[in-house]
């Protein structure tokens, strides 16, 4: 059994049962053949199970939303827009199945046809950060292209994900298409990584669990899409509307409280504005407000577990502490956003994600230096460019090595356009119009027409 909490209120929401190897197992043998009948509905038909699960999703949004709010602790805001989005996501990979071609490829003595195969049964594996989104980018292109799903959410927020799976029930997906199994990822998700019959894994959490999991794949040839962390820079050019700069930067490190992969937890400002800069930014940050995550002004609530915050204060212990937003009293997971100045890129929290409303600033001096700077980490999943100059904006775009560039802006996530990381940032694309192919083999198939 594993306890599942209220982040904001700091108490037991209720148990949740784990399941067992045997129970993976009987769950893997139940996709695998409900796969064979599933792989076999015709496009269209697929396609309408899909757009029923989107309306049903759509029917039950407020609930999936309050339940994330009290699971997770995310503002009730942001729990409407990620069950939303899983609604927007299966009604996007819903027009697939019929759009899913393959190609004629001129040859000699034949027709030569390609297919887009199913691999099979898919396991998906989803971390606490963004339970319900993170989820349906996995499942939703999976069963569009005729492959069945067993899905992992994580110990601390499996309510979102087990409330879909019975909504996908009551949507009419046939029995084995998708199932939901909470328990402890070194016996869940491992065994979706060792069982035969799982055909792919598609993975998000930490760099460290990922390097794990491919190294399991390997030894099965498994594919796999790998969705890891992040330490991504906002650059702010001395040309940029720096007003604009400042009041959007909290937003793009302090939203989900930090929690985010995409946060923009380094900020780079060039030199000569590097000062104007952090007193733009100061009454921003003050004035982030921090709260209880059901109230529909709060725009930051809580971390998800006492070991969370722990973790995040023990990067902020000891570092230059430029200046803190507010936090409430009381029970909860709480903590401040705050602004930390960075002595150089050899600092801990310059370098390491933290995954809390930390972000760290540092000064740069020109175009080479502020690309040198933002390429100097581990990761690359995202960024943003602030400048006036649109040469430089694409230059530096081209530059950083990051999957996910936002210009003038700090958006990342658009259901129908690509998202991923470079470097240990991840393998492979979710969401947009490629992410489903990555569900699939190519199977090429010759006919002769020789007499
Ligand atoms: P985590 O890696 O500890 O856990 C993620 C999931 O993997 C959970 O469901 C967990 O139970 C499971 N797991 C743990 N050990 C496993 C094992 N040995 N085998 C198989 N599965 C196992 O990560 P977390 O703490 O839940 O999430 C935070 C991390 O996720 C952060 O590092 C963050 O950057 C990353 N993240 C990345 C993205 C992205 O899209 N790139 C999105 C969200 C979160």
């Amino acid at each position: 059994m594993g306890e599942v909490w209220d982040p904001a209120r700091g108490v037991v929401l209720g148990e949740v049962a784990d399941s067992s190897v045997g129970e993976v197992d009987a769950a893997v043998e139940r996709a695998g053949r409900a796969f064979e009948r599933w792989r076999g509905v015709s496009a269209g038909e697929r396609g309408r199970v899909l757009r029923r699960f989107a309306a049903v999703v759509d029917a039950h949004l407020e609930e999936l939303a309050r339940l994330e709010v009290a699971n997770a602790g995310h503002t009730i805001g942001n729990a409407r827009w990620e069950a939303g989005n899983v609604r927007d996501v299966l009604d996007y990979y819903a027009g697939a199945p019929e759009r899913l071609t393959g190609r004629q490829i001129p040859v000699p003595g034949g027709l030569d046809v390609t297919f887009h195969e199913p691999l099979g049964v898919v396991g998906v594996i989803v971390p606490w950060n963004f339970p319900m989104p993170i989820a349906a980018w996995g499942f939703a292109p999976a069963l569009a292209a005729g492959n069945t799903v067993v899905l992992k959410p994580a110990e601390l927020t499996p309510l979102t994900a087990l409330r879909l799976a019975e909504l996908a029930d009551q949507a009419g997906l046939p029995e084995g298409v998708f199932t939901v199994l909470p328990g402890r990822g070194e016996v869940v998700g491992e065994r979706f990584v060792s069982h035969p019959a799982v055909r792919k894994i598609c993975f998000t959490g930490s760099t460290e669990v990922g390097t794990r999991i491919m190294a399991g794949c390997a030894s099965q040839v498994k594919r796999l899409t790998l969705e890891l962390g992040g330490k991504s820079a906002n650059l702010v050019f001395a040309d940029a509307d720096l007003e604009r700069a400042a009041a959007s930067a909290p937003y793009a490190v302090f939203d989900n409280a930090g929690q985010d992969c995409c946060a923009r937890s380094r900020i780079l400002v060039q030199r000569g504005v590097y000062d104007r800069f952090l007193e733009l930014l100061e009454p921003a940050v003050r004035a982030f407000r921090v709260g209880d995550p059901a109230d529909e002004r709060t725009e930051m609530g809580p971390l998800i577990s006492a070991g969370q915050r722990d973790r995040v204060a023990g990067y902020v212990d000891g570092s230059r502490v430029a200046f803190t937003g507010s936090r409430p009293d009381g029970p909860g997971y709480w903590y401040a956003p705050t602004v930390l100045l960075a002595d150089s890129p050899g600092d801990r929290h310059w370098r390491e994600e933290i995954f809390g409303p930390v972000v760290s600033v540092l000064p740069f001096d020109d175009e080479a230096d502020a690309v040198r700077l933002a390429n100097d980490t581990e990761y690359g999943l995202s960024g943003s460019i602030w400048t006036r100059d649109v040469g430089r904006a694409l230059r530096v775009a081209r530059a950083v090595e990051a999957g996910n560039l936002s210009v003038n802006s700090h958006s990342s996530v658009r259901y129908w356009t690509p998202f991923g990381g470079m470097k240990r940032s991840g393998l492979g694309r979710e969401l947009g119009p490629d992410a489903l192919l990555a569900f699939t083999d190519v199977k090429n198939v010759f006919v002769s027409t020789e007499e």
